[in-house]
């Protein structure tokens, strides 16, 4: 590969072609940049690169779940749901939460049925966030909580967590809490990293918040998607957190349907309520026939008690192929995300890295660096391996090259 100066991809250049607006059109500031999953996205097809970046499973939905959604579709279950989800799905998520997990959820008072975990985490900071109210977060962090807290009037408080494991360092948490803690976000397993958080975490998280107001989210997309015999610690399994917490699952990541967007928020009733007083206005219900269909299929415990092999399989192979590489790789332990660490590659900003990688030698990855405040540099590339083996080998086969 040759050497290029910076990047000539400039957020505010593609910013600035999207503003078609008359002058006279006061738009309203959000001081957000274009989202790097369309950049990427748009850079990989333009150079017919493999693409890693974007965060979705390349594999189709279980059959039997889309003949359930024709069949209700077809009996006529097409218009809108009840505002909290339809109550078979309700009971179906609370049953399901029960037997993994131990906790006994209400499904009439403490389950939402939502567009997808992105609508659930808007709403759920929009219902208990105060202007000034200070929230804490684990960077890298997925990409919407800070601007979704920002929206809100909220102050985000970062904690940051260290390659090559990406563990939360407790004490630091507790020197960030402040009497203006309103909420501190979990996710596990993690989005970039791939960490995952244990037992002891949650017990010195319940322990630190313990007699305090502070509120929790904890986003569980990728609750099935743990690897190597470790356990998904939800934060069901422990009560004195459950009794302060909003959990934010999604359906799209167990059952590879991102693109039907549905999830789910299960509250204790007073925070429910607040939650349902938003949700209500924003989306009012989610999808009605998909509900049907996940009400019926999430009975059957086969297909996400398989995922973490399926995953962790992947991970593997993926890991094998690239064993004779120049990256250092730390094995995710869970969701579908490895990191690639390109510190002894090259000096350049994970950006330039990651549109030099797409442009001159077809791979499309993620920079580590936009799930942080600031951007700050992370040296690291983010992949899904949540590919077609043919695509994870020929991406393999380029990455061993660099
Ligand atoms: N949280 C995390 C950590 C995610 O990775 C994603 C999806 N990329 C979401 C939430 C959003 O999930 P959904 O597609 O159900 O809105």
């Amino acid at each position: 590969m040759t050497r290029h100066g910076p990047s000539d991809l400039r957020f505010d250049q593609i910013e600035k072609t999207m503003k078609q607006f008359p002058d006279s059109i006061d738009l309203k500031p959000h001081n957000l940049s274009t989202n790097i999953f369309s950049v990427m996205g748009n850079l990989a097809e333009k150079h017919g690169a493999v693409n890693l970046a974007q965060g979705y499973p390349d594999f189709e939905a279980p059959p039997e779940l889309t003949d359930r959604v024709h069949h209700y579709m077809r009996q006529g279950f097409n218009q809108y749901a009840p505002m909290p989800g339809v109550f078979p799905l309700r009971d179906t998520v609370s049953r399901k939460i029960h037997a993994l997990y131990g906790a006994r959820i209400d499904p009439d008072s403490e389950t939402t049925i939502t567009v997808g975990a992105t609508q659930a985490i808007f709403t759920a900071f929009s219902a208990i966030i105060r202007k000034g109210d200070e929230v804490i977060l684990f960077t890298p962090a997925y990409e919407s909580y800070t601007p979704n807290i920002a929206w809100n009037g909220g102050i985000p408080v970062y904690a940051k967590l260290d390659p090559p494991d990406y563990n939360v360092d407790w004490d630091h948490v507790q020197r960030l809490i402040s009497p203006r803690t309103r909420l501190i976000v979990i996710n596990s397993p993690h989005n970039p990293t791939g960490a995952v958080l244990s037992n002891e975490d949650m017990l010195r998280l319940q322990d630190l918040t313990r007699g305090t107001d502070i509120m929790i989210l904890s986003d569980e997309v990728y609750e099935h998607i743990v690897f190597d015999g470790t356990e998904h610690q939800s934060l069901l399994r422990f009560p004195d957190l459950a009794k302060r917490s909003f959990v934010v699952y999604s359906f799209g990541k167990t059952f590879h349907t991102t693109g039907w967007k549905i999830g789910c928020c299960i509250a204790p009733e007073s925070l429910t309520l607040e939650f349902r007083k938003l949700h209500q206005y924003i989306v009012y219900s989610a999808i009605t026939p998909v509900q049907y269909a996940f009400a019926d299929i999430l009975k059957d415990d086969r297909h996400y008690r398989k995922l973490g092999r399926f995953y962790q399989d992947k991970r593997d192979r993926f890991l094998g192929l690239l064993q004779n590489s120049r990256f250092h790789l730390q094995p995710a332990k869970g969701a579908f995300f490895q990191l690639l660490d390109f510190h002894d590659i090259s000096e350049e900003s994970d950006l330039d890295f990651a549109v030099r990688l797409t442009r001159e030698s077809g791979v499309a990855t993620i920079p580590v660096s936009i799930f942080n405040p600031g951007r700050r540099d992370e040296r690291a590339l983010r992949v899904c391996f949540a590919k077609h083996d043919e695509t994870l080998r020929k991406a393999a086969e380029i990455l061993c090259r660099i």
